[in-house]
């Protein structure tokens, strides 16, 4: 078995090498020991859109059925109305079958115990059971539960719009095809839907918003058409991509600036969880609104959990999951945070509100690929050899160096084996000078390093 299949924040590997009948029969079963440990004896299963989804839906099922524990399955879902079901279905506990944003081939689990997400120590135990084969013994039964209408209705219900928008939507062949455009059209929206019938092969672009590459053809729509808004899913909706009426991208860290004001206009003193990657725009802008930006390592299950700790209103990261506490319940989830955006657009006098958000000089996160093994020894050594007296150090998730001109990021990827870096300053010529900086150090201990 590859044990780097067990990651930070989810399982995930590629289907049939890595996810082999085996391995993933063992996970179901592990899951169900977990779920009798609670006391408990249900859990709901979805599932995306991938090729191999349905497989590993037999064998994981398989699995949990096989310790006891019942199985109540809700069919091809987006990743959040996974979640969403947990808050609820009978029971708090859920799986998605789901490659979110990764390569085709790629498959993986996210699993929510007790309606928490799990991360590293959660993981970690279902690899020590995986390894240890000593599971419950029953006979579970698999259930089929409508959950789709459900989730409508909750975000109709919730969601206003004050003037009927011209948006453009792009579901990248994604889980977010089976309920995204209906939802919108709900709400009164004129959709235009791009790429919204399900196939695992993706044959359009990659489902992962945070690539321009991926935008070219939402922003062409929004473009050719005069359009309002455009919206962009990744593979298992998520995490948000957002258009502008004038054609801009505005990353995930921007976006929060926007659903911060909203949010701090009605609940001033609330705090807001953000990851290491995000603009100094983003924490500047929550004080100055009266809020309190609370700063954390990048991830999308230590986002949630520090947000539903600290009862922030508002989490996110510059992946692009953006996570609600304020009128939803605090998970990542693409087409709520989606209608949250037209709310706010509706509501503007100024159609431009999103062009006119602030801007700065910054870099997208940067990959330099080293190897899984390689990247925290690096940042170690980094560590060791910065010596910025000047500047303001976090060093949290990798390092972050926050000098009076802008900061400059590196960390050690959880998902990839690559250093991550992301830059930002007040002008081009600060941020080169951060830039170089980094580079000095990162090419003494190791001039080998690929360009950036
Ligand atoms: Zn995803």
């Amino acid at each position: 078995m590859n044990k780097d299949i067990f990651r930070a924040y989810d399982i995930r590997g590629v289907a049939e090498t890595d996810l082999t009948e085996k391995v993933v029969v063992d996970i179901g079963k592990a899951l169900g020991s977990i779920i009798i440990d609670q006391e408990d004896n249900e859990i709901i299963v979805g599932r995306d859109s991938r090729l191999s989804s349905p497989k590993l839906f037999s064998y994981l099922t398989q699995g949990i059925t096989s310790t006891g524990v019942n199985v109540i399955d809700i069919g091809i879902v987006p990743t959040p109305v996974l979640y969403f079901a947990t808050h609820k279905l009978n029971s708090s506990n859920g799986v998605v079958i789901t490659g979110s944003h990764n390569p085709k081939n790629y498959n993986g689990f996210k699993i929510v115990i007790n309606k928490k997400t799990l991360s590293e120590e959660g993981i970690n135990k279902i690899l020590n059971l995986v390894l240890e084969k000593e599971f419950p013994k029953g006979e579970g039964k698999i259930y089929q539960e409508e959950i789709l209408n459900y989730y409508t209705d909750q975000i109709t219900n919730d969601i206003e719009l004050k003037s009927n928008l011209n948006i453009a939507i792009d579901c990248g062949n994604g889980a977010a095809s089976i309920i995204a455009k209906q939802i919108y059209e709900k709400l009164g929206c004129n959709v235009t839907s791009l790429f919204d019938e399900l196939d695992g092969n993706f044959p359009n672009h990659h489902p992962d918003p945070s690539k321009e590459e991926n935008m070219r053809d939402l922003t062409n729509a929004v473009l050719d058409k005069n359009l309002d808004l455009g919206i962009a899913f990744d593979g298992d909706a998520d995490r948000l991509g957002i258009v502008t009426k004038k054609g801009s991208i505005i990353d995930a860290d921007i976006q929060m600036l926007a659903f911060s004001k909203e949010i701090l206009n009605r609940n001033q003193g609330s705090k807001i969880v953000f990851d290491v990657k995000c603009s100094k725009l983003l924490s500047e802008g929550i004080e100055k609104l009266g809020g309190i930006p609370l700063i954390n390592p990048t991830g999308h299950s230590l986002i949630k959990r520090r947000l539903l700790e600290e009862e922030a209103l508002l989490g996110g990261e510059m992946s692009g999951h953006i996570f609600f506490n304020d009128r939803w319940p605090g998970f990542d989830d693409a087409i709520y945070a989606g209608a949250r955006m037209l709310e706010i657009v509706s509501e503007a006098e100024n159609k431009d509100l999103l062009d006119n958000l602030p801007k700065s000089c910054s870099t997208p996160e940067i990959n330099i690929p080293v190897g899984d093994k390689e990247k925290f020894g690096i940042v170690k050594e980094f560590k060791k050899r910065m010596d910025f007296k000047e500047a303001k150090i976090i060093d949290i998730d990798g390092v972050r160096v926050e000098f009076k001109s802008g900061w400059g990021l590196l960390r050690p990827s959880n998902t990839s084996p690559v250093l991550v870096l992301r830059f930002e300053a007040n002008s081009e010529d600060e941020l080169k000078v951060i830039k170089e900086k980094f580079r000095k150090i990162l090419y003494s201990i190791n001039p080998n390093l690929g360009e950036f």
